[in-house]
């Protein structure tokens, strides 16, 4: 075996919340590595459709986006919500439109500006927090390797190798979801192609989209773990052709992977123990219809900055990332908060605006429609917890942290 590797901090992970991470402790003169299973760049499935504020953060942090790391069409103009009772929503972003990345280059590109070393075909596999140091372990072409580290980012995605190092159980603790995505080409689709298209359907799925990408168009479907992949997406072919007078040719490629929705719709997040942080998706970060992208990039960088400030002020790194972090816990829970959605703005996108300016038959439907689609998700119990975490936020300055993990 190789001497261990001695460095500041380990990432883990080679995303968009790793890269922002990594800019911080970098900025900060710390010897980062950062450890990616998969070669890079690497592919993730993903829509790409960044939100107006992770478009500044890219940019404020690693600079223009260069074109090789966005798809074709290269920008989104906002998101319609489709209906049972056939009433579509259009909504632009404020601020005006918003790249389309191509998440195995955006990746890349942005982990390579934050300046950290990276080793990629690296994976996980393990960690011990000995109090003044983390041991990690890997593995790279079947050779075991040891990195010693001062702190660990966990920035490795819904399935999150290092929460499961952390806490065995948690993945039994929540409810996991399937998403996949099939790439049709098209015949003839109505949908108009500048826009993110999204249906409160019930009897589509969980989490039903579409949208255009480099000539194709993409059919998404998303239900609780266990179902049928291949015909709860031949039922939303058909519905789209139905309803919508979309014809597409049979799929060329497909894919889908678990996802971890919930922790940020009942402020359930999981922060980590000891010098070890767990953030992005992993942590639980993900806003409204599966937008996770901008919360990934801005608390992946509070972690690396709890990590920075932890030492400038030797104060432990856990409970200065807990007090941090608590700015993008507001507002990512705020995105799913009743009280918020229907008084303020939590959104990239006018919802109310949009709402009020259907007429009045369409707004009973809507809002209709919106109750039968929540009725879905009955069963996760997660409606009395939303409404508790709504209360509380009325009463304090955001969420109590002590349902964190
Ligand atoms: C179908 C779909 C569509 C989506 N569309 C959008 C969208 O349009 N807009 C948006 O903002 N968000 C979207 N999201 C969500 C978004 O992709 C995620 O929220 C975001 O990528 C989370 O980033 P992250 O940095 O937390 O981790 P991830 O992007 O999940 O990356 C984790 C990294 O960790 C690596 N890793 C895992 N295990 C190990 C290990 N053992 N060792 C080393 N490395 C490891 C993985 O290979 C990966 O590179 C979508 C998600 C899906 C599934």
């Amino acid at each position: 075996m190789r001497p261990m590797r001695k460095v500041d901090v380990v990432i883990v992970g080679a995303s968009l919340s790793a890269a922002a991470a990594a800019k911080r402790l970098v900025d900060a003169g710390l010897e980062t590595v950062v450890l990616e299973r998969k070669a890079l760049p690497r592919h993730k499935i993903c829509s790409g459709i960044l939100s107006p504020r992770g478009h500044r953060f890219l940019i404020e942090n690693f600079g223009p986006l260069p074109r090789e790391v966005l798809h074709e069409p290269t920008w989104c103009r906002g998101v319609t919500f489709h209906f049972p009772s056939m009433v579509s929503m259009k909504m632009d972003f404020f601020g005006g439109t918003t790249p389309h990345l191509h998440r195995k280059f955006s990746d890349y590109w942005a982990i390579q500006r934050s300046g950290a070393e990276v080793h990629d075909q690296t994976s996980f596999t393990g960690l011990e927090d000995n109090g003044d140091h983390v041991v990690v372990s890997a593995r790279r072409d079947g050779e075991e390797l040891k990195y010693r580290a001062r702190q660990v980012i966990g920035a490795d995605g819904p399935s999150s190798p290092v929460i499961r190092a952390l806490y065995p159980d948690y993945p039994k603790q929540i409810p996991w979801f399937f998403v996949g995505q099939k790439f049709h080409n098209i015949i003839e689709c109505p949908l108009d192609h500048e826009y993110f298209h999204f249906w409160f359907h019930p009897d589509l799925g969980h989490y039903t989209w579409s949208h255009a990408r480099d000539g194709q168009q993409i059919v998404g479907v998303g239900f609780k773990r266990g179902d049928n992949f291949d015909a709860r997406h031949g039922n939303v072919v058909r519905y789209f052709e139905d309803k919508h007078g979309v014809k597409l040719d049979p799929h060329t490629t497909h894919e889908g992977c678990a996802e971890n929705f919930g922790p940020s719709l009942v402020n359930r997040y999981v922060f980590g123990r000891g010098n070890v942080l767990v953030t992005g998706q992993a942590a639980g970060f993900l806003n409204m219809i599966g937008e996770g992208m901008s919360c990934a990039l801005h608390s992946g960088a509070i972690s690396g900055e709890a990590v920075v400030e932890a030492r400038l002020r030797n104060r432990p790194v856990q409970e200065t990332y807990r007090r941090m972090i608590a700015s993008e816990v507001r507002r990512t829970t705020d995105q799913w908060n009743p009280l918020k959605i229907a008084f303020e703005r939590p959104h990239e996108a006018d919802f109310p605006a949009a709402l009020m300016r259907l007429p009045w038959r369409e707004r009973r439907l809507v809002v209709r429609d919106l109750w039968r689609f929540m009725l879905l998700y009955k069963e996760f119990k997660w409606g009395r917890e939303i409404l508790r975490a709504a209360a509380s936020r009325l009463l304090g300055d955001g969420y109590p942290t002590t349902r964190w993990i």
